[in-house]
């Protein structure tokens, strides 16, 4: 998919959420079903670049999946990641912070998650809703959230200096199709136990957060560190562009297979 920078949320630049439409496919002009059939070749390159990270044991990669309620960052991963050799990948789930996480600073809880060497991080939920649940709800005042923005990306800073290269994605849904999500997780028994009272409320909070998301989106996304609006309201496409934008990071970081240690030419296995 060439093109997917398009997505990219450059540095300073200001978001304005209803300017980004969340059902496109710009970058896709076939059906649903040719853009389904597009997703086990990128699965397969995605499943041989983590294997050349693993093998490689030099870089380290953090994945940050943030959205509103019903956003799919759990269908995201395991489509993304279906084939994915599970050694050398772990998801991070971020919830209500524990009494011994909330006795220490917000960042804390998500240092100790960050990826190793050869290692694959994804956050489904991150130290960002520290600026989003804690700011709309109210659950620390404005002169404590306010400065976390810059305590955020020095930290990201931080750990991409020290050899961690850092995607971040919102997966970005309307209200409708929150509505229509929400409806199933009501009517299909399969789907029941994800609902949570909880979210109609904040579905009445919906301005609320688009606006705490557009002060994420335009401050937090650096070089370092970049943010992606990925188009979610289809969700094959958002597959698509995650794929795209993962496999295209890990292109870029020129991996190769670690030399043996000593010329195996002659060797015979008996
Ligand atoms: P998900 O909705 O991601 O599938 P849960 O249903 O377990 O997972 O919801 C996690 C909840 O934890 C969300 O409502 C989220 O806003 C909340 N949460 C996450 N981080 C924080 C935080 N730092 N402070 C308060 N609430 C948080």
């Amino acid at each position: 998919m060439d093109g997917i920078e398009r997505y990219r949320v450059r540095t300073g630049q200001i978001i304005r959420l209803d300017e980004w439409d969340p059902d496109e496919t710009a970058l896709f002009d076939g059906s649903k079903k040719e853009g389904k059939a597009l997703l086990p070749a990128l699965n397969q390159r995605l499943e041989a670049l983590q294997e050349l990270l693993w093998a490689q044991h030099t870089h380290k990669l953090l994945i940050v999946l943030q959205a509103m309620d019903t956003g799919g960052k759990d269908s995201t991963i395991r489509h993304v990641f279906e084939g994915v050799n599970p050694q050398g990948v772990k998801v991070h789930s971020f919830g209500v912070p524990t009494p011994e996480e909330l006795a220490h600073d917000f960042l804390w809880r998500i240092h100790q998650c960050t990826p190793g060497s050869g290692e694959i991080a994804i956050f489904n939920r991150s130290h960002y809703e520290d600026v989003l649940v804690v700011r709309v709800h109210e659950l620390a005042p404005p002169q404590v959230w306010e400065r976390r923005y810059a305590h955020i990306n020095a930290f990201e800073q931080m750990l991409t200096d020290e050899g961690t290269t850092i995607c971040k994605f919102f997966l970005h849904i309307s209200k409708d199709e929150q509505k229509k999500q929400l409806q199933e997780r009501l009517d299909d028994p399969s789907k029941r136990w994800k609902f949570r009272k909880q979210d109609l409320e904040d579905r009445r909070l919906w301005p609320a957060y688009q606006a705490a998301y557009e002060d994420v989106l335009t401050r937090t996304s650096t070089d370092a560190a970049p943010w992606y609006i990925v188009p979610a309201n289809r969700r094959w496409y958002r597959n698509l562009v995650v794929s795209q934008v993962l496999i295209d990071t890990l292109d870029s970081l020129r991996m190769h297979y670690p030399q043996p240690e000593e010329d195996l030419a002659g060797i015979v296995v008996e």
